[in-house]
């Protein structure tokens, strides 16, 4: 039996988008599944747009999401390089097979002179391709040109007649009238090779069984079945996968909001959950299962299951996702998720001791079964680290002013200064003696508590809240709400 080789091939002159993070996912759980292998090639020749600091975001989002890779950078194997600029010399000599065998040739034409004739096609209502002019000069014409100061690039004879057949194990066959292939590029000016030429070269060199790509690429298959067997080059197995779409059903994009893998991981969105949410994308099992633990995907994963159709994306269901993941981690690992948040905000010192790990603990195991995002464990704990906490002004105009509420806080503050320790059992008959005393009920008592102490009105249960504060914190807290309060009339 053959060894699935696949790859996943970005070419970083951006972000790592939820559309690459997908194709390498399925690249991936495919290499997974069937014990291959997982290759991962850096697309960098065009030297323009390519940077070292794309590339490194692309390999901090395919770790961020667990996703290895036996081949590519950091990781060498029998195929290398890696990275298709330290490849230059491979494209040149296979350029150089085609050109022996006259299925490619040198260009002379410039940019200019190539503009005008897609201008004149474009006027006379042609579809716009290169003209030929340079597809059978004799050698003293190339001279000729060179004496110019003119630098060739190198062109492919394409096959203009007949029809080019995609077997595609996803879309089934898909054909397409040579007639649509123009005498493409395939080393520019400079040396580099464009994406269609290098992309057979490297397939082929590192023995890729499956090319598993967008489906925008769909459209350059033919031209590459045209270089794979004008090189005599086995082809290997295509699956274009479905686009993604915004909830406007248009191809995603920033319109969309956030797309960039890494700005999701800094949102708090869990590795778990995005790649179960990602596999979703374009796969299913069958309707009735969305979540899928990592080793069930790898189980599970297999092409022929990969949808047609586009997948749609949803960020509430994202959410909803992070959500359960959350909720089904461990306490320590939800510890070890908040952590670096709350670090960042200064809340926790970089060394925790034993006893700000407990209180961190206590905390966090009130806020687990409300949490959708990790980082909101910013906004949803503020109190609980910091005395000087802002009221939310809406909050105090609709509770704080109310009838009684100063003698209500005051009330609270004398009891509860009489408890030695703050449970439900010492709390509830206090709350029920201000109700008698004030005609309220309980929430007249626990919501301006809630406020007093946190300066929101969600908040864990108050016998919670009371309990990780402790007494001299909430004494101090409804002393500084009433002198708010006192200020403010
Ligand atoms: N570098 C190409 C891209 O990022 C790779 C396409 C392919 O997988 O063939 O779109």
């Amino acid at each position: 039996m053959n060894t699935v080789r696949v790859r996943f091939a970005p070419s970083p002159t951006g972000d790592l988008h939820v559309g690459g993070a997908r194709t390498a996912l399925f690249n991936w759980l495919f290499a997974r599944h069937t014990k291959g292998v997982f290759v991962l090639r850096i697309e960098d020749t065009d030297q323009a747009r390519s940077t070292e600091a794309a590339t490194q975001v692309i390999l901090d989002g395919m770790k961020y999401l667990g996703m290895d890779w036996d081949e590519g950078p950091g990781k060498d194997g029998p195929y290398g390089p890696y990275y298709q600029s330290d490849r230059l010399d491979i494209y040149r000599e296979y350029a150089d097979k085609l050109l022996a065998m006259d299925r490619a040739y040198e260009c002379y034409c410039t940019p200019e002179e190539l503009e005008a004739v897609r201008q004149q096609q474009i006027e006379a209502g042609q579809a716009t391709r290169y003209n030929g002019r340079c597809a059978s000069l004799t050698e003293e014409e190339r001279e000729e040109f060179r004496a110019q100061g003119r630098i060739p690039v190198m062109r492919f004879r394409a096959k203009t007649e007949g029809e080019t057949v995609v077997d595609d194990l996803i879309r089934g066959q898909v054909r397409f009238m040579n007639t649509e292939v123009d005498d493409f590029i395939i080393l520019k000016s400079d040396g580099t090779p464009t994406y269609n030429f290098a992309v057979v070269v490297d397939d082929s060199l590192m023995r890729i069984s499956h090319v598993i790509r967008a489906e925008e690429h769909l459209s350059n298959t033919p031209k590459q079945i045209q270089i794979y067997e004008a090189l005599g080059l086995e082809l290997p197995k295509f699956a274009h996968i479905p686009l993604i779409l915004g909830p406007d059903k248009s191809k995603l994009s920033k319109r969309h909001g956030a797309t960039s893998v890494l700005q999701f991981k800094e949102e708090g969105y869990v590795a778990e959950a995005m790649v179960n949410y990602l596999a979703l994308l374009g796969w299913g099992y069958d309707d009735s299962q969305t979540i899928f633990s990592v080793d069930e995907l790898i189980e599970k994963f297999t092409l022929d299951r990969v949808s047609k159709n586009p997948g749609v994306f949803d960020i509430a269901k994202l959410e909803w996702m992070n959500g359960v993941y959350i909720r089904e981690m461990s306490l320590e690992t939800f510890y070890e998720h908040a952590l670096p948040y709350w670090q960042k905000a200064g809340f926790v010192p970089e060394a925790v001791s034993a006893e700000q790990k407990e209180y961190c603990l206590e905390i966090l195991a009130e806020l687990q079964s409300r949490i959708k995002l990790m980082a909101d464990v910013v906004d949803m704990a503020r109190y609980f680290f910091v005395e000087d906490y802002e009221y939310l002004e809406d909050v105090v105009n609709k509770i704080l002013t109310k009838p009684d509420t100063e003698d209500i806080l005051a009330f609270l503050q004398e009891k509860l200064a009489g408890l030695p320790d703050f449970t439900e059992e010492s709390v509830k008959p206090i709350f029920q003696e201000g109700m008698e005393k004030f005609s309220v009920k309980m929430g007249g008592m626990i919501q301006p508590l809630r406020v007093a102490l946190t300066g929101t009105n969600v908040s864990p249960g108050i016998y919670e809240v009371l309990e990780i504060l402790g007494s001299e914190r909430v004494l101090q807290r409804i002393e500084r709400t009433r002198e708010m309060l006192k200020q403010r009339s």
